[in-house]
């Protein structure tokens, strides 16, 4: 690839410096729009704390590595910060701390009552013993404990994490305080006070808003195509959801390749055979596609449910999708957003396709701290109640301005934060 072709590939290399960027001009615009002063800004710019951290591991074999681990807590004022653990071997400062505050636009905009938080080790999983990564866990939870807690802040499941890392954070922090403290984090098992309907939260979440957003422009669902970019802990069910209710998915990707289908696929099948081989390639029930293509089929619903940055301005030109539902945080890049403004793509931002996840966590919380289990039918329709005032109130307000989903939905979250912070006032 030339120089150029490279430069116009992507406009920052780094995923995470490019998110950061994201963030930063995504809270400009929003500052900006809502004529909020330069220390109001400032001090939403920036992270409330940061911890780096070192993560010796011994590995099985007796050799040891060490690895850079984060927790950063962007903003407390509306809550304990929340936000979930990733581990992806790419993961630095600059990423933790765009999610982080994605985070806090994410829990302001649905309203939860929390802050925003992310951490991250810069590890990849899938090369290490669940013994590892049980190490792992633990030395990293007892390097941020001064930093976690119930009401302080309270990780949950990202990338390359899972229940059983959330147990063992569970266990390190409750060993430590001498009894058991289930509320520490969110995205338990169901055995250690996890909630009913977590783990498919975020899904669902992404389904109701993606349902809104076809109605809204008149499509029916049941006479839609979709096309998912990711088969993990979001895209996965997004994937099913969609399926289920009627929506043809004609292709899923995920990190090794695509599969296609004009008709639909059968996603409970993909499933299965994902199980047994790792990944969507090779599925009998579709066709072999470039995943890179996936992206750019002709569809109604393009759900990217993945990694950051991965509809850029190359990308967003090709775009063929009517709606773009951002089941990832940050799958957007600012040059993109601006290129699928113009062409008349709506895009349902991150901050509220995929909130679904949190808003569980949140009452996986209430649930962990009064040790009492909700039905799945309650967790479920009080989730569905969520998403749809989120739709209502993003839309309504970006109407009303005339501004994308995107700026409606980052203009609404940092207004309520602002709100907190001018009623609590600036101490001392
Ligand atoms: N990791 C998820 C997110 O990015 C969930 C966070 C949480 O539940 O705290 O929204």
């Amino acid at each position: 690839m030339s120089g150029t072709q490279a430069a116009t590939h992507r406009v920052i290399d780094d995923v995470g410096t490019q998110a950061l960027a994201d963030a930063h001009w995504q809270l400009d615009e929003a500052i900006a729009f809502l004529g909020y002063g330069q220390g109001t800004h400032a001090m939403l710019k920036s992270s409330r704390r940061e911890l780096t951290v070192s993560i010796p591991l011994r590995r099985d074999d007796g050799t040891v590595e060490v690895f850079s681990g984060y927790r950063i807590q962007h903003n407390i004022s509306r809550g304990p910060a929340k936000g979930g653990l990733r581990y992806s071997p790419t993961v630095n400062v600059a990423e933790v701390r765009a999610l982080a505050m994605w985070m806090t636009w994410k829990c302001a905009l649905l309203d939860v009552p929390y802050g925003g938080a992310k951490g991250g080790v810069a590890i990849d999983p899938r090369l290490y013993s669940a013994a590892e990564l049980e190490r792992v866990t633990r030395r990293y939870t007892t390097e941020i404990l001064p930093m976690i807690g119930p009401q302080h802040d309270i990780p949950a499941p990202d990338i390359g994490t899972d229940e059983n890392v959330m147990a063992w954070m569970m266990d390190t922090y409750s060993v430590s305080h001498g009894h058991t403290v289930p509320g520490v984090v969110t995205g338990k098992p169901l055995s250690l006070g996890g909630s009913l309907g977590r783990s498919s939260a975020t899904s669902r979440g992404v389904v109701h808003v993606a349902l809104a957003a076809l109605r809204s422009i008149g499509v029916d669902p049941v006479r839609s195509t979709a096309v998912v970019q990711g088969f993990g802990k979001v895209g996965r069910d997004a994937a099913r959801f969609l399926d289920q209710v009627g929506v043809a998915v004609v292709a899923v990707s995920d990190q090794y390749g695509a599969v296609f289908k004009q008709s639909g696929i059968n996603v409970e099948a993909l499933g299965r055979h994902v199980d047994a081989a790792g990944t969507v390639v090779g599925f009998p029930g579709a066709e072999a596609l470039d995943g890179a293509v996936a992206l750019e089929l002709d569809v109604d619903l393009l759900v990217p449910a993945a990694v950051e940055g991965v509809i850029h301005a190359d990308k967003a030109h090709r775009i063929q999708a009517r709606i773009v539902v951002e089941g990832a945080n940050g799958p957007t890049t600012r040059e993109a957003d601006r290129i699928l403004a113009n062409a008349g793509v709506l895009v349902v931002p991150d901050i509220l396709a995929n909130a679904g996840g949190v808003i569980v966590s949140y009452f996986e919380w209430v649930q962990s701290n009064q040790a009492y289990r909700w039905s799945l039918d309650e967790v479920e329709s009080r989730l569905a109640e969520r998403m749809r005032s989120g739709w209502e109130d993003v839309t309504g307000f970006a109407s009303l301005h005339g501004l994308t989903l995107r700026a409606a939905a980052t203009a609404l979250a940092v207004k309520r934060v602002t709100e907190a912070h001018r009623l609590r006032g600036l101490y001392p």
